[in-house]
Protein backbone atom coordinates (compact mmCIF):
# COMPACT_ATOMS: atom_id res chain seq x y z
CA UNK A 1 0.00 0.00 0.00
CA UNK A 2 1.12 3.51 -0.84
CA UNK A 3 -0.32 6.88 0.87
CA UNK A 4 0.78 10.49 -0.76
CA UNK A 5 1.18 13.20 1.11
CA UNK A 6 0.62 16.58 -1.43
CA UNK A 7 1.86 18.67 1.31
CA UNK A 8 3.99 22.47 1.21
CA UNK A 9 5.37 21.30 4.40
CA UNK A 10 6.26 17.43 3.89
CA UNK A 11 9.17 18.31 6.71
CA UNK A 12 6.06 18.42 9.14
CA UNK A 13 5.07 14.71 8.16
CA UNK A 14 8.02 13.01 7.33
CA UNK A 15 10.13 12.77 10.97
CA UNK A 16 6.46 11.30 12.11
CA UNK A 17 7.75 7.82 9.91
CA UNK A 18 11.15 7.79 11.42
CA UNK A 19 9.88 5.90 14.68
CA UNK A 20 8.57 3.30 16.61
CA UNK A 21 5.89 1.08 14.76
CA UNK A 22 5.36 3.38 11.73
CA UNK A 23 8.65 3.09 10.63
CA UNK A 24 9.17 -0.81 11.74
CA UNK A 25 6.45 -0.81 8.79
CA UNK A 26 7.84 1.11 6.23
CA UNK A 27 10.92 -0.76 6.78
CA UNK A 28 9.10 -4.17 6.28
CA UNK A 29 7.41 -2.78 3.34
CA UNK A 30 4.19 -3.25 4.63
CA UNK A 31 3.36 0.40 3.04
CA UNK A 32 5.42 3.03 1.35
CA UNK A 33 5.24 6.98 1.72
CA UNK A 34 6.01 9.57 -0.56
CA UNK A 35 5.39 13.43 -0.87
CA UNK A 36 4.45 16.00 -3.54
CA UNK A 37 4.85 19.71 -3.32
CA UNK A 38 2.75 21.77 -5.09
CA UNK A 39 4.93 24.60 -5.25
CA UNK A 40 7.02 22.37 -7.72
CA UNK A 41 4.26 22.12 -10.15
CA UNK A 42 3.28 25.93 -9.89
CA UNK A 43 3.72 28.17 -13.24
CA UNK A 44 3.56 31.86 -11.61
CA UNK A 45 7.54 32.52 -12.18
CA UNK A 46 7.92 33.55 -8.26
CA UNK A 47 6.16 29.78 -7.85
CA UNK A 48 3.66 31.47 -6.06
CA UNK A 49 1.07 28.98 -4.73
CA UNK A 50 -1.43 31.54 -3.02
CA UNK A 51 -4.01 34.30 -3.84
CA UNK A 52 -6.41 36.57 -2.64
CA UNK A 53 -9.82 35.30 -2.20
CA UNK A 54 -12.56 36.37 -5.02
CA UNK A 55 -14.84 38.35 -3.64
CA UNK A 56 -12.96 38.91 -0.82
CA UNK A 57 -12.51 37.88 2.81
CA UNK A 58 -9.77 37.49 5.06
CA UNK A 59 -6.64 35.43 4.18
CA UNK A 60 -5.55 33.69 1.24
CA UNK A 61 -6.82 30.67 -0.49
CA UNK A 62 -4.58 27.99 -2.48
CA UNK A 63 -4.82 28.14 -5.92
CA UNK A 64 -5.89 25.65 -8.44
CA UNK A 65 -3.02 25.29 -11.04
CA UNK A 66 -0.51 24.18 -9.04
CA UNK A 67 -2.41 21.37 -7.03
CA UNK A 68 -4.79 20.34 -9.93
CA UNK A 69 -1.02 19.90 -12.14
CA UNK A 70 0.17 18.20 -9.15
CA UNK A 71 -2.66 15.67 -9.00
CA UNK A 72 -2.74 15.18 -12.74
CA UNK A 73 0.76 14.15 -12.43
CA UNK A 74 0.13 11.33 -9.33
CA UNK A 75 -2.67 10.08 -11.26
CA UNK A 76 -1.00 9.74 -14.67
CA UNK A 77 0.28 6.40 -12.46
CA UNK A 78 -2.54 5.21 -11.04
CA UNK A 79 -6.10 5.31 -9.98
CA UNK A 80 -5.42 6.57 -6.43
CA UNK A 81 -7.73 7.46 -3.76
CA UNK A 82 -7.58 11.06 -2.79
CA UNK A 83 -8.51 12.02 0.22
CA UNK A 84 -9.25 16.07 1.31
CA UNK A 85 -9.10 16.97 5.01
CA UNK A 86 -10.84 19.30 5.49
CA UNK A 87 -12.92 20.48 8.70
CA UNK A 88 -16.21 20.54 6.58
CA UNK A 89 -15.73 16.75 5.93
CA UNK A 90 -17.37 13.98 7.64
CA UNK A 91 -15.65 13.36 10.94
CA UNK A 92 -12.97 10.71 10.39
CA UNK A 93 -13.53 7.64 12.61
CA UNK A 94 -12.13 3.79 12.97
CA UNK A 95 -14.59 2.41 10.56
CA UNK A 96 -13.00 4.58 8.29
CA UNK A 97 -9.86 3.98 8.93
CA UNK A 98 -10.16 -0.46 8.79
CA UNK A 99 -11.75 0.39 5.22
CA UNK A 100 -9.45 2.37 3.76
CA UNK A 101 -6.38 0.07 4.75
CA UNK A 102 -7.44 -2.42 1.68
CA UNK A 103 -7.08 0.53 -1.15
CA UNK A 104 -3.99 0.06 -2.91
CA UNK A 105 -2.81 4.13 -3.11
CA UNK A 106 -3.92 7.00 -0.96
CA UNK A 107 -3.27 10.74 -1.77
CA UNK A 108 -4.20 13.14 1.13
CA UNK A 109 -4.19 16.97 -0.53
CA UNK A 110 -3.35 18.78 2.29
CA UNK A 111 -4.48 22.45 2.88
CA UNK A 112 -3.16 25.33 4.09
CA UNK A 113 -3.76 29.21 4.55
CA UNK A 114 -7.63 29.36 4.26
CA UNK A 115 -8.17 26.28 2.36
CA UNK A 116 -7.87 25.12 -1.16
CA UNK A 117 -9.67 26.38 -4.12
CA UNK A 118 -13.02 24.87 -3.69
CA UNK A 119 -13.09 23.59 -7.81
CA UNK A 120 -10.19 21.54 -6.78
CA UNK A 121 -11.86 19.67 -4.20
CA UNK A 122 -14.99 19.16 -6.58
CA UNK A 123 -13.04 17.86 -9.23
CA UNK A 124 -10.07 15.21 -7.50
CA UNK A 125 -12.15 14.62 -4.45
CA UNK A 126 -12.80 10.79 -3.54
CA UNK A 127 -13.36 11.47 0.53
CA UNK A 128 -13.18 14.47 2.67
CA UNK A 129 -12.97 13.94 6.37
CA UNK A 130 -12.07 16.31 9.35
CA UNK A 131 -10.70 15.50 12.64
CA UNK A 132 -13.23 17.53 14.39
CA UNK A 133 -14.96 20.57 14.66
CA UNK A 134 -12.07 22.70 15.08
CA UNK A 135 -9.60 24.73 12.43
CA UNK A 136 -6.18 23.15 12.26
CA UNK A 137 -3.40 25.54 10.44
CA UNK A 138 -2.81 23.08 7.97
CA UNK A 139 -4.04 18.96 6.96
CA UNK A 140 -0.40 17.68 7.46
CA UNK A 141 -1.50 16.25 11.27
CA UNK A 142 -4.50 15.53 10.22
CA UNK A 143 -3.42 13.53 7.07
CA UNK A 144 -0.62 12.09 9.36
CA UNK A 145 -3.26 10.94 12.18
CA UNK A 146 -5.64 9.24 9.68
CA UNK A 147 -2.20 7.56 7.95
CA UNK A 148 -1.44 6.40 11.48
CA UNK A 149 -4.96 4.97 12.11
CA UNK A 150 -4.80 3.44 8.47
CA UNK A 151 -1.54 1.68 8.97
CA UNK A 152 -2.43 -0.15 11.98
CA UNK A 153 -4.83 -1.98 10.11
CA UNK A 154 -1.98 -2.89 7.41
CA UNK A 155 -1.23 -6.96 7.92
CA UNK A 156 1.95 -6.78 9.92
CA UNK A 157 1.89 -3.28 10.75
CA UNK A 158 1.31 -4.38 14.61
CA UNK A 159 3.60 -6.80 16.42
CA UNK A 160 0.43 -8.67 17.90
CA UNK A 161 -3.08 -8.75 15.64
CA UNK A 162 -4.86 -9.08 18.58
CA UNK A 163 -4.54 -5.92 19.91
CA UNK A 164 -6.03 -4.61 17.12
CA UNK A 165 -9.53 -6.75 18.38
CA UNK A 166 -9.34 -5.65 21.71
CA UNK A 167 -9.19 -1.76 20.93
CA UNK A 168 -11.51 0.97 21.61
CA UNK A 169 -14.73 0.87 18.48
CA UNK A 170 -14.55 -2.43 18.02
CA UNK A 171 -18.14 -3.97 18.08
CA UNK A 172 -18.70 0.31 19.11
CA UNK A 173 -17.32 -0.12 22.24
CA UNK A 174 -14.66 1.69 24.30
CA UNK A 175 -12.14 -0.41 25.93
CA UNK A 176 -12.12 -1.44 29.27
CA UNK A 177 -9.73 -0.21 31.73
CA UNK A 178 -6.65 -1.92 31.77
CA UNK A 179 -3.71 -2.24 34.14
CA UNK A 180 -0.58 -3.32 34.92
CA UNK A 181 2.06 -3.95 37.50
CA UNK A 182 2.47 -3.27 40.29
CA UNK A 183 -1.17 -5.08 41.47
CA UNK A 184 -1.09 -2.34 44.22
CA UNK A 185 -0.09 1.54 43.30
CA UNK A 186 -0.21 4.39 45.25
CA UNK A 187 -2.53 2.71 47.45
CA UNK A 188 -5.23 1.63 44.37
CA UNK A 189 -5.07 -1.48 43.54
CA UNK A 190 -6.00 -3.18 40.45
CA UNK A 191 -9.35 -4.81 39.61
CA UNK A 192 -9.58 -7.72 41.91
CA UNK A 193 -10.66 -10.06 39.57
CA UNK A 194 -8.01 -9.38 37.12
CA UNK A 195 -5.46 -10.95 39.07
CA UNK A 196 -6.99 -14.24 39.96
CA UNK A 197 -6.51 -15.92 36.23
CA UNK A 198 -9.88 -16.91 35.23
CA UNK A 199 -10.22 -15.75 32.12
CA UNK A 200 -13.39 -16.55 31.03
CA UNK A 201 -14.72 -14.36 34.02
CA UNK A 202 -12.32 -11.41 33.18
CA UNK A 203 -13.51 -11.33 29.67
CA UNK A 204 -17.18 -11.57 30.92
CA UNK A 205 -16.30 -8.85 33.12
CA UNK A 206 -13.99 -6.61 30.39
CA UNK A 207 -16.99 -6.85 27.70
CA UNK A 208 -19.07 -5.50 30.92
CA UNK A 209 -17.38 -2.60 32.01
CA UNK A 210 -16.38 -1.68 28.15
CA UNK A 211 -20.15 -1.10 28.12
CA UNK A 212 -20.59 1.09 31.32
CA UNK A 213 -17.37 3.29 29.93
CA UNK A 214 -19.28 3.26 26.42
CA UNK A 215 -22.34 5.15 28.35
CA UNK A 216 -19.66 7.32 30.44
CA UNK A 217 -18.12 8.71 27.88
CA UNK A 218 -20.38 8.79 24.52
CA UNK A 219 -23.64 8.88 26.07
CA UNK A 220 -25.80 10.03 22.86
CA UNK A 221 -23.38 6.84 21.04
CA UNK A 222 -26.85 4.67 21.49
CA UNK A 223 -29.24 7.67 20.63
CA UNK A 224 -27.11 8.73 17.42
CA UNK A 225 -27.02 4.91 15.98
CA UNK A 226 -30.67 4.48 16.92
CA UNK A 227 -31.71 7.26 14.04
N1 LIG B 1 -10.94 28.48 6.16
C1 LIG B 1 -11.14 27.10 6.46
C2 LIG B 1 -12.50 26.92 7.14
O1 LIG B 1 -12.95 27.84 7.82
O2 LIG B 1 -13.08 25.83 7.02
C3 LIG B 1 -10.05 26.54 7.36
C4 LIG B 1 -8.74 26.39 6.66
S1 LIG B 1 -7.49 25.69 7.68
C5 LIG B 1 -6.79 27.11 8.43
C6 LIG B 1 -6.28 25.15 6.55
C7 LIG B 1 -6.30 23.69 6.24
O3 LIG B 1 -6.12 22.92 7.42
C8 LIG B 1 -7.56 23.12 5.62
O4 LIG B 1 -7.62 23.35 4.23
C9 LIG B 1 -7.44 21.65 5.94
O5 LIG B 1 -6.60 20.98 5.03
C10 LIG B 1 -6.75 21.67 7.29
N2 LIG B 1 -7.68 21.52 8.45
C11 LIG B 1 -7.98 22.46 9.35
N3 LIG B 1 -8.79 22.00 10.28
C12 LIG B 1 -9.03 20.72 9.99
C13 LIG B 1 -9.82 19.70 10.60
N4 LIG B 1 -10.54 19.92 11.68
N5 LIG B 1 -9.83 18.48 10.02
C14 LIG B 1 -9.11 18.24 8.90
N6 LIG B 1 -8.36 19.17 8.29
C15 LIG B 1 -8.31 20.39 8.81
Amino acid sequence: MKFTFVSLFPNLIAPYFEDSILKKGLEKKLFEIDFFNPRDFSKDKLKKVDDYMCGGGAGLLMTPQPLHDCLEEILKNDDAWIIFPTPAGKPFNQKDAKRLASKKHIVFVNGRYEGIDERIIEKFADEVFSLGDFILTGGEIASTTMCDAICRNIEGVLGNAESLQMESFENDLIEAPSFTKPDIFENLSVISEFLKGNHSRIADLKKQMAICKTKYYRPQKGKNDEK
